[in-house]
C-alpha cells in the first residue's frame, strides 16, 4: 500500500478537458506533474452526452497509464466549453456540441469513479492551471484570454477565480470593440472575437489575396484559400511576407484595444494569452503591446505584464486538477467551520502547502 504513496500526503487528481475537437484526461499530482494521460476525439456532432462517455474512457485509460488505481486519487475536475450550472454538474448549453442542452456531465462521472467531482467552463479551468503552475504563477491578479475560434476569458482576483452570477464571467470575446464592425454569431455587431479570433484573421488574408495582393500564403495552400490558417499566416509573417505582417498588425491592433480595456477593468498584474493563435509570437505581441501602451493610461500599461501562456494543451487537465484540489480544500474548510471540535486529531491533508494553496509547494 505504501508503494502507491511515495510522498507522504502527496495527492493526485484527475483533470478532464472536454474540448470541441479533442478530449483529454490526465492524472496530475499536486506539483502539477502529469503522471498519465489519454485522449479521445470529441466527435462534437454526436452530442455532449456521448462525449462525456468518451471522457470517462479517457480518464480510465489515464489512470491505467499512470499505474495508479482510483483509490489513489482524491478528486476530479473537468473543463467544458459553454455555459453550465456547475454546482449541479449540468451543462446549460455548449455551442461546440450537438444536443448539449441540459446534459448531465458530472453525475455519470461520479457514478463511474465515485470521486468528488467538479466542473467549470473550459477557459476558467485553464485560467486556474496557468495561475497555479503556468504563466500566472505568483500573481494574485491575473486575467487570461484564449485565442481560437473565439476569444475566451478567465479572471483571478485577489488570488481567487471569479465566475459571476450565471458563470458568464468573463465572456470577454463578446464585448463590443467596433460598433460598426462585423456581425458576430452571438447576434451582436463588432464583438472582440468577430474582429480578432480565427475567422477574422483568415478573412483579412483572404480579402487581400482576392484583391490581387501577392503573398506566399496563397502559394503555401496552392490557392485553396479555405485552407489558410492563422498559424500559416504567423509563419509567413515571420518569414517577412508583407501581407501576413499586415494581417498580424491589424489583428494585434484589435487584440490590443480589448486588452487595454481588460486592464482598465481588472487592474491585473499579468494578462496571459493562450490558445493556438498566441503561438504566432512576436508578430502578434508587438502590435498588441504597442496598442496597449497607446491606450491604457488610467491603469497604465506598465502595471501589467502581457505574457504568452506556458502550459499549452496541458492547461486544461492541469487546471482540472487544480479545480478539484481547490474545491476539496474549500469543502474541508467549510466542514471545519461547521464542526470545530471534531477534527482536532485528524489533521486534514489539504492544509499542507500544495496545489490548493497560494504558497509554493514544499519541496
Ligand atoms: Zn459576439
Amino acid at each position: 500500500m505504501r508503494e502507491e504513496e511515495p510522498a507522504a500526503g502527496a495527492r493526485r487528481y484527475i483533470g478532464v478537458d472536454i474540448g470541441g475537437t479533442n478530449i483529454r484526461a490526465g492524472v496530475v499530482d499536486d506539483g502539477g506533474r502529469i503522471l498519465g494521460e489519454a485522449r479521445r476525439p470529441a466527435l462534437a456532432e454526436a452530442g455532449l452526452r456521448a462525449a462525456v462517455g468518451r471522457a470517462i474512457e479517457a480518464a480510465e485509460e489515464a489512470l491505467e497509464n499512470s499505474g495508479l488505481t482510483v483509490a489513489a486519487v482524491a478528486g476530479l475536475g473537468a473543463g467544458v466549453p459553454g455555459a453550465h450550472r456547475s454546482s449541479e454538474g449540468i451543462t446549460i448549453y455548449s455551442p461546440n456540441f450537438a444536443d448539449s442542452r441540459g446534459v448531465p456531465v458530472l453525475p455519470p462521472i461520479r457514478d463511474v469513479f465515485g470521486l468528488p467531482s467538479f466542473m467549470l467552463n473550459d477557459v476558467a479551468v485553464q485560467t486556474l492551471g496557468e495561475h497555479r503552475f503556468g504563466a500566472g504563477q505568483g500573481y494574485a491578479h491575473m486575467v487570461m484570454i484564449t485565442l481560437g475560434t473565439g476569444i475566451g476569458g478567465g479572471a483571478i482576483i485577489d488570488g481567487e477565480l471569479r465566475v459571476g452570477y450565471t458563470e458568464g464571467f468573463a465572456e470577454v470575446g463578446h464585448m463590443t470593440i467596433d460598433p460598426d464592425g462585423p456581425f458576430c454569431e452571438c447576434g451582436n455587431q463588432g464583438c472582440w472575437e468577430a474582429l480578432a479570433a480565427r475567422d477574422a484573421i483568415v478573412r483579412r488574408a483572404v480579402t487581400r489575396i482576392q484583391h490581387g495582393r501577392q503573398t506566399a500564403i496563397a502559394e503555401m495552400v496552392d490557392y485553396r484559400l479555405g485552407s489558410i490558417t492563422p498559424a500559416l499566416i504567423g509563419r509567413s509573417a515571420d518569414q517577412g511576407d508583407e501581407v501576413a505582417i499586415e494581417v498580424m498588425e491589424e489583428t494585434g491592433y484589435y487584440l490590443g484595444i480589448g486588452i487595454a480595456n481588460l486592464i482598465q477593468l481588472y487592474n491585473p498584474q499579468a494578462l496571459v494569452i493562450g490558445g493556438g493563435i498566441a503561438q504566432a509570437g512576436r508578430q502578434l505581441f508587438e502590435p498588441i503591446t504597442r496598442t496597449v501602451r497607446a491606450r491604457a493610461h488610467m491603469v497604465p500599461a506598465s502595471t501589467c505584464r502581457i505574457v504568452p501562456a506556458q502550459l499549452g494543451d496541458d492547461a486544461g487537465i492541469i487546471g482540472g486538477a487544480v479545480l478539484a484540489a481547490q474545491e476539496l480544500s474549500r469543502q474541508q474548510r467549510e466542514e471545519t467551520v461547521e464542526a470545530p471540535t471534531r477534527d482536532e486529531q485528524t489533521q486534514p491533508v489539504e492544509t499542507r502547502p500544495g496545489m490548493a494553496s497560494e504558497e509554493e509547494p514544499a519541496s
